[in-house]
């Protein structure tokens, strides 16, 4: 029996929560810390916190970002991987991250800009790529999308094709299991002058992830793309809807419509298309994703419904780990790991096997 791989949960929202559930079901695998910023959620005891029973695990205040040395020893209990669930922005969770690496600890990040920090901080993703390898440790951004429907997915389709001519794809999803964070950067709950101003402020962004997934595809298809051009609107609700983060009244914004085209050589090669809203079903849209690969052969796949996006991110992150633990030093992508799978047996003997240990 393999010793059990030791994580680290940092942001117990509504995805590191479920996370840390998934791990709290999976033998070979436990978490043995956790961070959140939230008054309300540090000193609960973990399994309480969780809906379970008591563990030993209380949740903590985060490290001190700028203290390398770790003199307020926030970092006393160290893990294989730190999980980080907190934020969309490769700036915001750059410093967590690299925290986490320089502590010795491999990382994966939920924040959309981290499934390919390239696209938009290139300068970024080279250092944390240089601190990651001078500490033999990985760095990965995944979830449900980026990270998986709209840019994983697409590639592993054009594998049995000679030529690809052209991509489409759409991810028409329902916006529910997400929290806080997600509703406002979606502008979820707005008036439509609300959404509209948001906009323009940036602080609502629509879908975090259409550069990342772009370029990615692309990087990895040795295409060289010219420009990415991206459009927004209002879905405007016209039934009352509510999920447990978020209200929505008839003629407020229930999410937001956005898509995005690669442009390669002047043509466009990569359109990518995502309506998101809460509860979609109250006005009769069903979910589901749709992948189109224009090329010799055609290749076209329907999904319906949806992949579910809560669901999706907790297990793809966690279903992740083995591949990171065993995976090259450096900040990666999910484009250079192999495919994911789901962790039905004991992971410490899935990640022996991983690391070619048979
Ligand atoms: P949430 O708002 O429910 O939870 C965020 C949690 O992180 C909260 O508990 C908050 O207190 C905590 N937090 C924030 N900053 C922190 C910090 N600096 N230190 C410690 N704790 C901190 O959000 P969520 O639905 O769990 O999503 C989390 C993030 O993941 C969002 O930015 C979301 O956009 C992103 N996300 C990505 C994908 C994907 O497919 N890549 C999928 C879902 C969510």
């Amino acid at each position: 029996m393999s010793e059990s791989i030791k994580v680290i949960q940092w942001g117990l929202g509504a995805m590191g929560s479920g996370m840390a559930r998934l791990i709290g079901r999976k033998d070979g695998i436990q978490i043995v810390a956790a961070f959140d910023q939230d008054p309300q959620k540090i000193g609960k005891n973990l399994g309480v916190f969780l809906g379970g029973e008591k563990t030993g695990v209380v949740i903590e205040t985060p490290p001190v970002l700028d203290d390398p040395d770790d003199s307020d020893g926030a970092w006393k209990v160290k893990g294989d991987i730190v999980i980080l669930a907190t934020s969309s922005f490769t700036r915001d969770v750059a410093p967590q991250i690299e925290a986490a690496v320089r502590q010795g600890m491999n990382v994966i990040s939920i924040a959309e800009e981290m499934s390919y920090p390239y696209a938009q901080e290139p300068e970024l993703a080279k250092r944390l790529d240089r601190v990651a390898k001078e500490h033999g440790v990985s760095i990965l951004g995944t979830g449900i999308n980026p990270g998986f429907v709209l840019d994983t997915l697409i590639l592993a389709l054009t594998g049995p094709c000679l030529e690809v001519k052209k991509i489409k794809a759409s991810r028409i999803n329902d916006l529910s299991p997400f929290g806080p964070t997600v509703m406002h950067t979606q502008g979820v709950g707005t008036s439509v002058a609300e959404f509209e101003s948001g906009l323009a402020k940036g602080d609502i962004v629509g879908h975090v992830g259409f550069q990342e997934s772009i370029n990615l595809i692309a990087k990895a298809l040795g295409w060289k793309l010219d420009r990415i051009a991206e459009e927004r609107s209002p879905i405007i609700s016209k039934v009352r809807r509510e999920t447990p983060y978020v209200k929505v009244e008839p003629g407020q914004v229930a999410g937001c419509r956005h898509t995005a085209i690669g442009y390669v050589e002047g043509e466009p090669r990569i359109e990518l298309i995502h309506p998101q809203q809460v509860l979609p079903q109250l006005e009769g849209v069903e979910t589901g994703d749709y992948i189109e690969i224009h090329g010799e052969p055609d290749i076209n796949l329907v999904l319906k419904p949806e992949i579910p996006g809560g669901l999706g991110t907790m297990a793809m992150v966690v279903n992740m780990i083995p591949q990171v633990l065993a995976a090259r030093p450096g900040l990666l992508s999910m484009a250079e790991l192999p495919v994911p799978t789901a962790l039905m047996g004991d992971v410490s003997e899935i990640l022996k096997w991983r690391k070619g240990d048979q």
